[in-house]
């Protein structure tokens, strides 16, 4: 049997680095075992999924220097490799498991399935869907159909005994089958639902093991009833430790920055942070920290992936880019590799605008610049706040620009702007005061900068995303609740007067 993995990203984001993560994983895997990575782009959700993030996935992934043999881009014989190209055989399979008894049409609103909702909460079922049109006779559906109405496809999952599988890194996982939902498969729409679109193209793709992140874990009973629906073997799964961030937690981009472009653009340096995303689910024999992915590849055992979750830690990466580059970067290699990443000419090109009528020699270029360069910001209380200002009101200032940023889908100088001009009218303030703590956070508080706005276009979302988290972090962060509160009063647009 040929070995073959896959990642199945969906383009409604920027990569996380956890999609990196998992790619090196099925990457390291197929290629120890001889067989075939592959690429599928899961865009079944329609409103969500971008092309431009499809590309930030190719992207990304070259960048770590990974390759696949199969996908959207580059072809192969199970294709198409896009989910949104394959609804065809989605409903092809449902009519046969619709045909067969093993799945029905469900007819029940959205206001039913809420009134269900909130009664199995209250009678703490682990169900949410009471399974009331599982049995209609053929009169009924007849009537539901030419009234027009709505309908979903759901799997006739089995009332009783468990379903059952093996996972090769967390053991023997049984759940009962009444606590398993008769999920979706296909919606109102006739489009199809992750679990069944996943199950579906990992067999005629021809997966044989499934490579995924622990959270995956919880959907897999009901892949297997599915697999069982249609008959077919499935595949093994392998689930992996999470990557947590310094709080213990699950890596959040709420609190971390976790775009893979992010470290990019940070100036780590490509093989050290693939070095590093493998340590983190992964012991290389005899402790060894630092291996080239070759090495990991002729060496790989999947009996040593960890089983608990590896702490994504940046001073650990930061001081494993350090011995690359003392260790394993020549020193001729240096200068052409920085200017590759911060000085080239596509950039200079964006910056010289900005920067020609504010310097007066050559050497005033960094004193103006240096934040487009730097790492590590150097904040003070006093810089971040301006006159009577209290920490909360900064704080709740850059949480709401962040919002405000992450909502919009251009990232260009008149969007930004327009995010900090309504951050100002929603706390009643002038907007200087707004612009003062951004100033301070993203740029080291220049007062005499380039151009603000087309600053924060340069300097690229995922950099100024991560010095408003790392500021507000600096600042002692926001509390849960007071999260919670802030993002209903920003949602709604509501005056926000934070003391
Ligand atoms: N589309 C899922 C994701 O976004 C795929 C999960 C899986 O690997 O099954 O990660």
């Amino acid at each position: 049997m040929r070995v073959r993995t896959r990642i199945a990203p969906s383009p409604t984001g920027h990569p996380h680095v956890g999609t990196l993560y998992m790619a090196l994983f099925n990457s390291i895997f197929a290629a120890h075992y001889g067989g075939d990575f592959l690429l599928r782009i899961e865009d079944t959700d329609q409103t969500r999924s971008r092309p431009e993030f499809e590309e930030s996935i190719y992207e990304s992934l070259r960048w770590i220097g990974l390759t696949w043999q199969e996908g959207p881009d580059v072809g192969g014989p199970f294709g198409p490799y896009r989910q949104s190209e394959r609804t065809d055989i989605y409903r092809k399979h449902c009519a046969d498991l619709l045909r067969a008894g093993k799945a029905y049409k469900c007819f029940t609103t959205a206001e039913e399935l809420e009134e269900i909702r909130l009664v199995s909460q209250k009678t703490g079922q682990k169900i949410g869907y009471d399974r009331r049109h599982r049995n209609l006779t053929e009169e009924e559906i007849n009537a539901f159909e030419s009234a027009g109405r709505p309908f979903v496809l759901r799997l006739k999952v089995p009332l009783s005994g468990d379903v059952e599988f093996t996972d090769r890194i967390k053991g023997k996982i049984s759940v009962p089958c009444k606590d398993v939902d008769d999920q979706v498969l296909l919606k109102s729409d006739a489009f199809p639902t992750y679990h069944l679109a996943n199950v579906v193209d990992d067999h005629e793709m021809q997966i044989t093991h499934v490579i995924r992140g622990d959270e995956w874990i919880s959907s897999t009973p009901k892949h297997i009833l599915l697999y069982q629906a249609f008959g077919w073997k499935p595949p093994e799964f392998l689930h992996m430790p999470l990557l947590l961030g310094p709080d213990g937690k699950k890596l959040s981009k709420r609190k971390n920055p976790t775009s893979a472009f992010y470290y990019k653009q940070s100036g780590f340096l490509p093989e050290a942070f693939r070095n590093f995303l493998t340590l983190m689910g992964y012991s290389m024999t005899g402790d060894r920290e630092i291996y080239s992915l070759e090495e990991i590849i002729a060496e790989f055992d999947p009996k040593r992936i960890g089983i608990s979750g590896a702490v994504f830690d940046i001073k650990k990466l930061e001081w494993l880019n350090q011995q690359y580059l003392i260790r394993l970067i020549p020193e001729e290699e240096l200068w052409p590799r920085i200017r590759e990443w911060g000085f080239n000419d596509t950039f200079m090109k964006r910056l010289m605008p900005l920067v020609r009528t504010r310097i007066r020699t050559f050497g005033d270029f960094f004193e103006l610049c240096d934040f487009f360069f730097t790492s590590h910001l150097p904040w003070t209380k006093e810089l971040l706040l301006p006159k009577d200002t209290s920490e909360k009101m900064v704080v709740s200032i850059l949480q709401c620009i962040l919002w405000g940023l992450e909502e919009n889908e251009k990232w260009d100088r008149t969007a930004i702007e327009e995010v900090s001009q309504t951050v100002a009218k929603v706390f009643d303030v002038n907007h200087k005061k707004i612009v003062i703590p951004i100033l301070f956070a993203v740029f080291m508080g220049k007062h005499q900068g380039p151009p603000l706005y087309d600053s924060f276009v340069l300097l690229g979302e995922h950099i100024t995303r991560a010095r408003l988290l790392q500021s507000i972090q600096f600042l002692g962060g926001v509390s849960n609740t007071f999260q919670a509160e802030l993002k209903k009063s920003w949602d709604a647009r509501l005056g926000l007067l934070v003391k």
